[in-house]
């Protein structure tokens, strides 16, 4: 491994001659035809035994920052449980293989987000394969951009509320009987629950009640000393992106907007969650750990 994610770098340049391309995927989209390459940490992740022993399930762990945060985990001594949908089974695959390598028991659970039965399912799946259950990553989610709203349709923003809000809810639900004292949950928020696009308004909504969900949730279970957190990620190079995450005509000035001047890769987003899934943060509760290039947020 020539450089590892504690490598001394300028931020600035790191990731210099990455340049998003123009590209279209159908949703949910493909890490494997994703034209660059997403970096999810594959060379480069080193684990340091931060997660030793733990048992964690991930949403959306197929492919990007889910992908980036499952390899991370699985380096760190953790064993995984993984939902995706069964479209994403190639990504699947490859990560799956990625943290067996590592070490770790991996338990592939593909499924719907929008089916309660599967949510339901999901985490009692994961517990049985895993033995348990003490950290929870909801990150899976729909970003479809409208430019109007007249004709952004019921069904899409009801999935998108489905699948960002209403699956949270549903597995978080599940799983709580199963967390013990020390266990984390960490949901994935957005930027744009603070500064929403203006095609984004449906996608944008659900972000900003994650963020409240997450800080709601903190207060009601820190006594039972289960930490909620969110991570915010800014820009980030996933095939959400390119399957209508974003106008085709935005995708090769994706990430210029932000202070560092560059889109982020999933593999700078995973540290934020191993912070939140470790014991190391035990006194951060109901946080949201934004990772976005610099751009300000309340
Ligand atoms: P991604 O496409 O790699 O991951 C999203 C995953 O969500 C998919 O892999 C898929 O497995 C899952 N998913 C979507 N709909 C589903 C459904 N109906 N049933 C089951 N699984 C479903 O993209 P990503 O950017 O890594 O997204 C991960 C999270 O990060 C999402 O919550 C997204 O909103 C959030 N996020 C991304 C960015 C960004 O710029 N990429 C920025 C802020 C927040
Ligand atoms: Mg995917």
């Amino acid at each position: 491994m020539s450089r590892d994610q504690y490598t001394f770098t300028n931020p600035a340049e790191l990731y210099a001659d990455f340049e998003p391309e123009k590209q279209h995927q159908p949703e949910p989209g493909l890490d494997a035809t994703l034209t660059p390459k997403a970096d999810l940490g594959e060379e480069t992740y080193r684990g340091t035994a931060r997660l030793a022993g733990r048992k964690a399930l991930i949403t959306g762990a197929d492919s990007g920052i889910g992908a980036a945060t499952a390899i991370a985990f699985a380096r760190e001594g953790a064993d995984v449980a993984m939902s995706y949908l069964p479209e994403e089974e190639e990504d699947a695959a490859r990560v799956a293989d990625i943290l067996t390598d590592a070490g770790a028991t991996v338990v592939a659970i593909p499924g719907d987000l929008r089916d309660r039965a599967y949510c339901r399912d999901l985490v009692r799946r994961a517990v049985e394969g895993l033995g348990g259950l003490d950290i929870l990553v909801n990150n899976g989610g729909k970003q479809v951009f409208n430019d109007d709203l007249t004709t952004l349709e019921d069904d899409q923003f009801d999935d998108t509320f489905t699948t960002n809000v209403s699956a949270m809810f549903w597995i978080t639900k599940a799983a709580l009987p199963h967390l013990v004292p020390g266990s984390a949950i960490i949901n994935t928020t957005s930027i744009q629950a603070y500064s929403p696009s203006e095609i984004l308004v449906d996608y944008a909504s659900t972000k900003a009640t994650i963020n409240t969900f997450t800080k709601a949730l903190a207060q009601q279970l820190a006594p039972k000393g289960i930490r909620v957190n969110a991570v915010a990620p800014g820009p980030i190079w996933t095939p959400l992106q390119v399957s209508d995450g974003q106008p085709q005509e935005k995708i090769a000035e994706f990430g210029t907007q932000t202070p560092l001047g560059r889109a982020g890769q999933p593999a700078e987003l995973a540290p934020a969650y191993v912070f939140l899934a470790s014991a190391e943060s035990s006194y951060v509760i109901g946080e949201t750990l934004n990772v976005n290039g610099g751009s300000p947020t309340p």
